[in-house]
């Protein structure tokens, strides 16, 4: 019998020791940090053998093949002498992909991923598809592989799941973006970080789609140096496109194969240009697997907003409070404050990831009345924007709870309180979710 080691025991991992087990390979999960309640608890009821706390090598580097969790780094040291063995290391993805028939439309990209893989699953759904909703949200793809049955999968990818892919096969390969993200894990190197998000292209056939933000620069300079034998389908809002979707003053036209469809902009739930944007994938998307346009449309109009992601919170005493603790980059910050139109006291700070502030001199000068750091360390956003805003008009806070008392005494009536980091959230947070909690919590306090 084979034998299978799976790194990490969380949602991917522990997925994939599933569906290990029930396809009949000797498994053992091994995780060098402490394994959650609810994982072990699965782990046991499947009947799979794992180790925590510690990487004991006689029982890993026997392995036919390893299949490493997304969060752990190949310069781990466990992962050092699995390559230096010369035993094959794959992601959760491309072992789940092995045993799954489905039509497969798989989301990438730094920004909107979970946006346009949640728009699209919606649509599929509506469509009255039988689909399932997988990679980085919820259930993780190999354990509903190996416990379910769906005719499509709409998975969510990041590029560190995409790192140890090889034969995978999307039907469907969306790039939402490319903006710099994680640079730390690619040598801070933008080559490594772009070529790692293409690899979700590498075995598309000519009947399979590729779609891209054709307006993004990186995507498109990333292009000019592959070829790729598939349908093209990119989305612009800058220039018109023969196949696929682009921006003609109100609406949105999608070309696809023989038709064209128009989707009215003041129809779509998600407000923002990033996310016409994300619906502009997600249509395309949908028209590539046959989905009616009038379902099309009434999906981008009931789409719900999702958690964290410009959700609007309360109004209180006129001023409106939004919680978008998922932008924990630069980019998704810019998109947050452009599509504002009330005057903003901007929540901003957490641990920088190397940020460059300046691409946000212009919105803040046009949109923000005062700025709340929440962080450990806020200098470099002091230093960022005291030269435009005035000093005076800029605060720190240390809590989620005191950021909102400050924005509360500084909104005026028809303001926007809107929490958008640029930030990672584990200098006083757990994570995005937990600041986006606490941020709500407080919010409702008032
Ligand atoms: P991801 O899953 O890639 O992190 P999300 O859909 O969760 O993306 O959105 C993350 C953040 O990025 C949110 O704050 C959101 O407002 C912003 N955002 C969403 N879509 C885009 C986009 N297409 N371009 C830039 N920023 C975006």
């Amino acid at each position: 019998m084979s034998r299978i080691v799976v790194l990490g025991g969380a949602e991917s991992g522990v997925g994939a020791a599933v569906l290990a087990k029930v396809k009949g390979f000797d498994v053992f999960l091994s995780d060098f940090g402490k394994i959650e309640e609810k994982y072990a608890d699965e782990l046991r009821k499947w009947e799979i053998p794992f180790e925590e706390g510690q990487h004991t090598e006689e029982l890993i580097l026997n392995a036919d093949e390893v299949v490493k969790s997304p969060g752990i780094p190949v310069k781990a040291p466990i992962v050092r002498k699995l390559m230096d063995a010369g035993i094959h290391i794959i992601s959760e993805i491309e072992f789940a992909g092995r045993y799954d028939s489905a039509k497969k439309i798989c989301i990438t990209g730094s920004n909107g991923k979970t946006t346009t893989t949640s728009l699209i699953y919606y649509l599929l759904q509506q469509a009255g598809l039988n689909v399932g909703l997988g990679g980085n949200i919820g259930k993780s793809y190999a354990y509903q592989v190996a416990t379910g049955h769906y005719d499509y999968y709409v998975l969510e990818i990041s590029s560190f799941q995409l790192d140890n892919v090889y034969d995978f096969h999307p039907d469907i390969a969306i790039i939402t973006n490319i903006t710099p993200d994680h640079l730390d894990r690619y040598e801070y190197k933008m080559e490594n970080y772009t070529k790692s998000k293409f690899r979700i292209t590498r075995n598309l056939r000519p009947e399979d789609c590729f779609i891209f933000d054709s307006d993004d620069e990186i995507t498109i300079e990333h292009l000019n140096k592959i070829v790729l034998q598939t349908k093209m389908l990119p989305f612009s809002q800058k220039a018109k496109v023969e196949q696929g979707a682009y921006l003609d003053k109100d609406k949105i036209v999608l070309r696809y194969e023989e038709s064209e469809t128009d989707l009215y902009l003041r129809e779509l739930s998600l407000g923002g240009i990033h996310n016409v944007y994300n619906s502009m994938a997600a249509a395309l998307a949908a028209k590539a697997v046959d989905i009616d346009d009038e379902v099309i449309r009434e999906s981008l109009a009931t789409f719900a907003p999702i958690e964290h992601r410009l959700e609007p919170v309360l109004s209180i005493k006129d001023v409106l409070y939004i919680n978008d603790s998922k932008a924990t980059n630069v980019d998704a910050a810019w998109y947050a404050l452009e599509c504002q139109t009330r005057p903003v006291i901007w929540i901003v700070g957490g641990k920088d990831k190397g940020n460059d502030y300046s691409v946000m001199n212009q919105l803040v000068r046009d949109k923000v009345k005062a700025i709340v750091c929440l962080g450990i360390d806020n200098k470099k956003i002091h230093e960022a924007f005291e030269g435009i805003i005035g000093a005076e008009n800029m605060v720190d806070t240390h809590s989620a709870e005191e950021a909102v008392n400050a924005s509360s005494r500084l909104a005026a009536p028809g303001d926007v309180v809107l929490l958008s980091p640029c930030c990672a959230s584990f200098d006083l947070f757990t994570c995005y979710e937990d600041r986006g909690e606490k941020f709500k919590d407080a919010v409702r306090k008032l």
